[in-house]
C-alpha cells in the first residue's frame, strides 16, 4: 500500500470508523478518531470531555480550537511515525488548514483523502441500528452485522456492548446536516489537491474494504 498518511472522508455512519479499524490491523498504522478520543474525554471527565459533551449530544461541532490542539498532541506521538489514518478529521475548513500547517511543519503530507460516499437516506438505518463491544470496541449492527453468536463479541468473548449516545434518529438528522454544511466543502478542497478518491460505501463492509485497497495502491 503507497500511502500512509489517509483521510477518510465521509458522512456519519458511513463507515469510515470500521474502515478504519480494518486497515488498522492490517497495516499496522493507527487510526485517529477525533470522535473516540473526545467520548474518551467525556468519560473521563476532562476539561474538554466537559466543554465537547453537550455539544456531542446535540449533533454539532465541537470547536476548531479544541480539536486541533487535541489532533497536534496526538500526531506527535512515536506511534504515529509510520504513518496515520484520520478518521472524523478534518471537518471544517480551518481544521484542515491547520492540518496542513501542522504536518509542513514537520515536513509530512498527507498521501489519500478517501470519501467513503452513502446516500443521507441509508444513514439513519445504519446509525440508529449499530452498536460495539464494550471491551475491545469491535463495531456491530442489529440487522447488517451481528455478532456470530448472540450477546458475544466475535473478537474478544466479551458479553458487554455499548451504543453510542448520539446515535438517535433525532441528533443523526443534526449530523448530518453539518456535514452537509462544514465538511463536504472539504472534499473539493482535497480535489484540487488532486489527493481525492471516491469509493462506494454502500456495499457490504468487505467490498468497501478492497475498493479502498486500491484506491490507496493507485
Ligand atoms: P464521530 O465519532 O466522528 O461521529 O464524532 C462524534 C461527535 O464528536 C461529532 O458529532 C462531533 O460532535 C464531535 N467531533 C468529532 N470529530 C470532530 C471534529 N473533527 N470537529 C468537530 N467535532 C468533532
Amino acid at each position: 500500500m503507497k500511502g500512509t498518511r489517509i483521510i477518510l472522508m465521509g458522512p456519519p455512519g458511513g463507515g469510515k470508523g470500521t474502515q478504519a479499524k480494518l486497515l488498522q490491523d492490517k497495516y499496522g498504522i493507527v487510526q485517529l478518531s477525533t470522535g473516540d478520543m473526545l467520548r474518551a474525554a467525556v468519560a473521563a471527565g476532562t476539561p474538554v470531555g466537559k466543554e465537547a459533551k453537550a455539544i456531542m449530544e446535540a449533533g454539532g461541532l465541537v470547536s476548531d480550537d479544541i480539536i486541533i490542539r487535541m489532533i497536534a498532541d496526538r500526531i506527535a506521538q512515536p506511534d504515529c511515525g509510520k504513518g496515520f489514518i484520520l478518521d472524523g478529521f478534518p471537518r471544517t475548513v480551518p481544521q484542515a488548514e491547520a492540518l496542513d500547517k501542522l504536518l509542513g511543519g514537520s515536513a509530512m503530507k498527507i498521501d489519500a483523502v478517501i470519501e467513503v460516499r452513502v446516500p443521507d437516506a441509508m444513514l439513519v438505518e445504519r446509525i440508529t441500528g449499530r452498536f460495539s463491544c464494550a471491551k475491545c470496541g469491535a463495531g456491530y449492527h442489529d440487522s447488517f452485522h451481528k455478532p456470530k453468536k448472540e450477546g458475544v463479541c466475535d473478537d474478544c468473548g466479551s458479553t458487554e456492548f455499548t451504543r453510542r449516545k448520539d446515535d438517535n434518529a433525532e441528533t443523526v438528522k443534526s449530523r448530518l446536516e453539518a456535514y452537509h454544511a462544514q465538511t463536504a466543502p472539504l472534499l473539493p478542497y482535497y480535489e484540487k489537491q488532486g489527493l481525492l478518491r471516491v469509493i462506494d460505501g454502500t456495499a457490504p463492509i468487505a467490498d468497501v474494504t478492497r475498493q479502498l485497497e486500491k484506491a490507496l495502491a493507485g
